[in-house]
């Protein structure tokens, strides 16, 4: 398939409204990453999205839409926390899950009786949106690749796969989006992104935050969120997750590299460290760490590390969203150079 590569002019966003409208597959910017878009109330469209991405049918997808009117079609109620937070936070990076109406097509939800809705704030995505009308979309990779944070990256895994890809320059956010289940007694995050769940507490009161955002499921345990336990985000290049401050930190590292590895680490370990270095931000700047994180991990591919020594992100605020990717990325595998490998 020729995959066409457009601008984000109005006239070649237009055309990707057809495509889209015609039952194809259109990657598209947003301000967390980059989406792969098909018609979300078009079951055929949608299901070509788990084929280009290789994604399993059982993972359900977020609909993007570039109203707040759009989702009441979507959903069988609007409660007054969702209108809480979609007042405050869209457009934005947070995913909002509600009981579905029968509009939504099950290959979307992977089955399930409930439906992911985000409005974005990316310009390109919302001139699109208004034009196609709803777009079920996940991160425009390869199954459980690190997620698109520019338009390489998109060429990188999508050309020849998908019909277009629209270019909007690079993804300010980084990582995806928050997202918090209102189809629980108590809301519930079931995976951290831009958004922090302070903002969330301090907007509707009680949020809790699923397990499986820190830990991988328990054997035989069922996944709230079906994205979330799979090995996801992964560079081809081993990734070894190393819990430990400073001097701890890069001595460990030091004293166990070979050759062909290279670290993940923050400002503040440059100079103490004697292997390729690969700094996304200061220790406490979780939002660079965030836009950063995935175009690093890719880096590491190019330049052919074999295994990364990551520095361990501190799990608050944007830092968990960036812990809850790395820890994917790891496979789980977290060592304490005090302690040995730890089981999450
Ligand atoms: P992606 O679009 O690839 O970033 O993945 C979307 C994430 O949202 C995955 O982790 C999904 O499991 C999760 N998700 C989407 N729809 C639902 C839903 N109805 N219930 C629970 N999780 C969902
Ligand atoms: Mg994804």
């Amino acid at each position: 398939m020729n995959t066409l590569l457009l601008s984000p002019t109005d006239e070649n966003i237009r055309q990707a409204a057809e495509i889209l409208k015609n039952g194809g597959l259109v990657a598209m910017p947003t301000e967390t990453v980059y989406g792969l878009a098909a018609d979300a109330l078009n079951g055929e469209a949608v299901k070509k999205i788990f084929e280009a991405k290789g994604r399993p049918s059982d993972n359900p997808l977020i609909v993007h839409i570039s109203g707040i009117e759009q989702m009441r079609p979507l959903v069988k109620d609007i409660p007054l926390k969702a209108e809480i937070l979609a007042e405050k936070f869209w457009p934005g990076p947070l995913t909002i899950i509600l009981p579905k109406s029968d509009v939504i097509p099950d290959e979307v939800c992977a089955g399930l009786d409930t439906v992911a809705i985000r409005f974005p704030s990316h310009i390109t995505a919302r001139k699109l949106i208004s034009l196609s009308g709803p777009l079920a979309a996940p991160s425009a990779n390869l199954s459980g690749s690190p997620s698109p944070t520019t338009f390489q990256h998109v060429i990188c895994d999508m050309d020849g796969r998908i019909d277009a890809i629209l270019d909007g320059g690079d993804s300010e956010v980084g990582v995806e989006s928050t997202v918090i289940t209102l189809a629980s007694d108590i809301p519930c995050i079931l995976r951290p992104g831009g958004i922090t769940a302070e903002q969330l507490r301090e907007a509707i009161g009680e949020v809790t935050i699923a397990d499986a955002v820190t830990k991988p499921l328990a054997e035989g345990e069922k996944a709230a969120s079906p994205g979330m336990k799979y090995k996801h985000y992964a560079p081809a290049a081993e990734v070894l997750l190393i819990d430990a401050e400073g001097e701890t930190f890069s001595s460990y590292v030091n004293s166990h590299a070979e050759n062909g590895d290279a670290v993940l680490c923050y400002k503040e370990d440059l100079g103490r460290l004697k292997l390729p270095c690969m700094c996304i931000g200061r220790s406490d700047d979780y939002s660079t760490q965030a836009h950063r994180l995935f175009s690093a991990l890719r880096e590491m591919d190019n330049i052919g590390v074999k295994r990364v020594y990551a520095h361990c992100p501190k799990k608050e605020g944007v830092g968990l969203a960036v812990y809850n990717r790395i820890i994917r990325a790891a496979a789980f595998k977290v060592i304490n150079p005090l302690a040995g490998e730890v089981e999450l």
